[in-house]
């Protein structure tokens, strides 16, 4: 049997370099910047308004008090947007809004709040405007280039962009961006015993649940994903299904159809010294079936394949050990998950020679260091609830039969 760790690098070789792609940026959600970011525009790109009040230059009412406020002219009236460059004469106030470009020669603005101005009124018809307290210079400005510079780093190469990220780049003017291209994943379940949910099921079928599953995987992952219909157990019916969906694919990923038993159609199909792709056993549980290598599509080029066992949880366990981290890696993101140690919560058992995957549930308490992990579920691969229910993989080595509660162990967070 092959090692967890061998079989991890051989797919990891499956993989090439992240590639470079231009993309709108509201499309490049989750994806990774290429190249560093350099602001072409000071941010603000001129001074404005932080409140909406009025502009002043602060000697005007440097001694202005409640008993003895200061009046002056209302002389204008300034709307965010508004593009024309305008003047403060001395002795005058002007109306402005939040956002709006700061007269020259204007050094402060008094909220509205703290005058008797009256936005309600029309501004032609407020001639003058009374300040009961006199205002630094400088109050409520938001300066050019205050919050960025032009020319500064706005974002580094690698950046992950999410929503604020790609708010800045909007704000910068920036329309399209560099980031690493998604991988374009095909999913592809086999198994005669399948059915469509949400169609009736007969004694002796089940739900396809791998194919829908393993698209959310992929999507979790940042790839993007197409969720092929499945085929029965049929060796024509599932390279004729592999082959179109092989056309604009970058990986393909099927699940079942690759042990021990008899209407092995995926190994039937792909297996042999010409099929490009080799089968294994790894010594690991769940998900001991494995096979990966290349299949060629319809035009020759050959496409990586990863082929996952039926088993539910053998299947979701295997996306996360073999394909998601080189997935991520591929398109320029961070590989792996985060992990750490944790104190077993209860005793375990583990096959001897197997690498096994448990679910477990991190239990989060201040007071714990480090924190415990619950096993839960029996072993068998079949049962998918409990790796609903879990919220970290128990990594058990290979050699270890048994453990007491309050090992610690290593656990991946999923
Ligand atoms: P296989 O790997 O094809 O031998 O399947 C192993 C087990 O997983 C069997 O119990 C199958 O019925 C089940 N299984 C296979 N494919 C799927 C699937 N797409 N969705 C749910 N269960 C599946
Ligand atoms: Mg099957």
């Amino acid at each position: 049997m092959r090692s967890v760790a061998d079989h991890r690098s051989i797919v990891w070789e499956l993989f090439g370099p992240p590639e470079a792609v231009r993309v709108a940026v509201p499309d490049a959600l989750g994806m990774p910047t290429v190249h560093d970011t350099l602001a072409d525009l000071a941010m603000p790109a001129f001074d404005n308004s932080a409140m909406d009040g009025y502009a002043v230059r602060a000697a005007d009412i440097a001694t202005a008090t409640p008993t003895d406020p200061i009046r002056l002219p209302v002389a204008d009236d300034i709307p965010a947007g508004r593009t024309g460059r305008v003047t403060l004469a001395p002795g005058t106030a002007a109306r402005i809004m939040t956002g709006a470009p700061l007269p020259d020669g204007a050094d402060a603005v008094v909220q509205v709040e703290l005058t008797d101005g009256d936005f309600a009124v029309d501004a032609a018809a407020e001639s003058t405007v009374g300040f009961t307290s006199a205002v630094d210079a400088g109050k409520h400005i938001r300066r050019a280039g205050s919050d960025i510079a032009r020319g500064e780093i706005a974002l580094p190469a690698g950046t992950v962009l999410g929503a604020a990220q790609i708010g800045l780049l909007s704000a910068l003017g920036i329309a399209d961006v560099e980031v690493a291209r998604q991988l374009r994943v095909v999913v592809l379940s086999t198994g005669s015993e399948l059915v469509e949910p949400g169609k009736p099921l007969r004694h002796g079928q089940i739900y396809e649940s791998n194919g829908a599953m393993l698209t959310a995987a992929v999507t979790e992952a940042g790839g993007r994903a197409r969720h092929v219909h499945f085929v029965a157990d049929n060796v024509t019916d599932f390279l004729e299904r592999l082959d179109e969906a092989s056309a604009d694919a970058d990986l393909i990923i099927t699940s079942g159809g690759v042990s021990a038993g008899a209407y092995e159609v995926v190994k039937d199909a792909l297996g042999g010294t010409d099929g490009g792709v080799e089968f294994v056993k790894v010594a690991m549980q769940p998900g001991m079936p494995q096979g990966c290598g290349h299949h060629r599509d319809p035009t020759g080029r050959p496409v990586p394949i990863i082929t996952l066992p039926g088993n539910p949880v053998s299947s979701l366990v295997s996306f996360e050990v073999f394909i998601r981290p080189p997935l991520r890696a591929a398109m320029g993101l961070p590989a792996h998950r985060p992990g750490f140690s944790a104190r077993l919560g209860s005793d375990v058992r583990s096959p001897e020679g197997k690498r096994q995957f448990l679910r477990g549930v991190v239990v989060h308490d201040a007071s714990d260091v480090p924190p415990v992990v619950e096993p839960i579920g029996p072993p068998g691969s079949h049962h998918l609830r409990y790796l609903a229910g879990a919220n970290a993989l128990i990594d058990i080595p290979a050699e270890v039969t048994s453990l007491p509660a309050g090992s610690v162990v290593d656990v991946v967070v999923l």
